[in-house]
């Protein structure tokens, strides 16, 4: 339950702040008391769910609140209520977690909500609810993360006692800043499967411009086809202990997709923001009806990688007031960003590109980045063109000048 530290510190003020309690000894002791009773009730009902098979807070509340509260002397209605739904999160979307009963350790951390709790900021102290009745205790913390908590809306918090010292980490609300119009145009992300995404700018991704324990790309790729190859085989075989290194290897890809498109994104904002551009990348939700798979469908692997870069992205740049569009994904490996024309016959071989009118070469996956960035620019996501053949073969107009773009071709 323990919330994150959040990274954005440069783009604002921390969404997650944490606070330094000062409570005398008896009050103290008053809060040990509400984290035994909390995680205690908790536990217990975690139990009651586990063995009913119950695990919505409507059904467990009808099922829990009752029980809860005769056996937990001193937890209140609206404590039983946050256990309930603490409860509810610990089992939610998490099929494997059901498999026995969740055990909230005893000492761990506990949440408070509004009505658990009440501010007084300008006395800096907090009210906490406890067994034994409210205690109020002030609070101290680093100078920005006191201003938050002083000027923003607050939510939930997490009260921690770490080693004898008492914390609070509360969630504050971050004024949204308006995403600015951008004056340098789009800087256009194109998502490959052979590389995980190169920029109009020309800039692969994650490359040695990031850093981090994957250095090049070779690496990425040859870790996924790797895997890929590890997957068929397990699958096929289909025994208990196949589906168990499955799931194993599944959890690691998985962790370290997310890696690196939070290392992506992250760069890809900063890059806008220091260009003053918006970012545009590819709509996959769009291209679901198409008659052809997309490219980046044809290998379901990681299809959710791509569209977790894109969420990681928008939510990235709207931090950081940035304009942020997805553009129509049709042709922007055929397109030709300098003449318009489009063909599949622009691309000879696999990751190039040459236009067969006016001759502009470059890396396929450039190419297909400075299409995003122009769409990015035209607004709209338009390409009248004939595809139910899959043949596109008219000629697309440019619709704008393209961004400045420096990479080379
Ligand atoms: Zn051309």
């Amino acid at each position: 339950m323990a919330i994150r530290r959040s990274t954005a510190k440069r783009q604002g003020l921390p969404s997650v702040v944490q606070l330094r309690l000062a409570p005398t000894p008896p009050q103290a002791d008053a809060l040990n008391a509400a984290i035994l009773v909390c995680n205690q009730a908790a536990t217990y009902i975690s139990r009651l769910a586990w063995q009913q098979r119950t695990f919505t807070v409507l059904e467990l509340h009808r099922l829990a609140h009752h029980p809860v509260r005769a056996q937990a002397a001193g937890l209140g209605a609206q404590a039983a209520v946050r256990a309930i739904a603490r409860v509810a999160g610990a089992y939610a979307n998490r099929r494997a977690t059901k498999k026995r009963a969740h055990i909230f350790r005893p000492h761990g951390a506990i949440p408070y909500d509004a009505r658990l709790m009440s501010w007084n900021r300008d006395a800096r102290v907090v009210s906490l609810w406890t067994p034994t009745g409210r205690v109020h205790v002030s609070y101290s913390g680093r100078e920005e993360d006191l201003k938050a908590v002083d000027t923003l809306p607050l939510g939930e918090a997490d009260l921690i006692c770490r080693r004898g010292v008492w914390l609070l980490q509360v969630t504050v609300t971050l004024p949204k800043p308006a995403a600015r119009e951008p004056v340098n145009g789009y800087l256009g992300v194109d998502q490959g499967v052979a590389n995980l995404a190169v920029t109009s700018d020309g800039v692969v991704l994650p490359g040695p411009a990031l850093p981090g324990p994957i250095q090049g790309n070779g690496h990425v790729r040859a870790l996924r086809e790797r895997r890929h190859r590890q997957r068929r085989r397990l699958q096929k075989k289909g025994t208990p202990a196949a589906r168990r290194v499955l799931r194993r290897l599944s959890g690691r890809e998985h962790r370290m997709m997310t890696d690196l498109n939070h290392q992506i994104s992250k760069f890809v904002v900063r890059e806008a923001e220091r260009t003053g551009r918006g970012i545009a990348l590819e709509d996959l939700q769009g291209i679901r009806g198409r008659v052809r798979a997309h490219r980046l469908q044809r290998r379901t692997l990681h299809g959710w990688a791509f569209a977790q870069m894109i969420e990681f992205t928008r939510c990235k740049a709207a931090r950081a007031g940035i304009a942020f569009t997805l553009v129509d994904p049709a042709y922007t490996s055929q397109a030709c960003p300098e003449c318009g024309w489009t063909s599949r016959a622009n691309r000879p071989a696999r990751g190039r590109f040459v236009c067969t009118r006016c001759g502009l070469a470059g890396h396929a996956d450039h190419i297909a980045a400075r299409n995003i960035a122009q769409r990015g620019v035209a607004g709209r996501a338009v390409v009248n063109q004939p595809h139910a053949t899959g043949l596109p073969s008219a000629r697309r107009d440019r619709e704008s000048k393209p961004p400045a773009s420096t990479g080379g071709s």
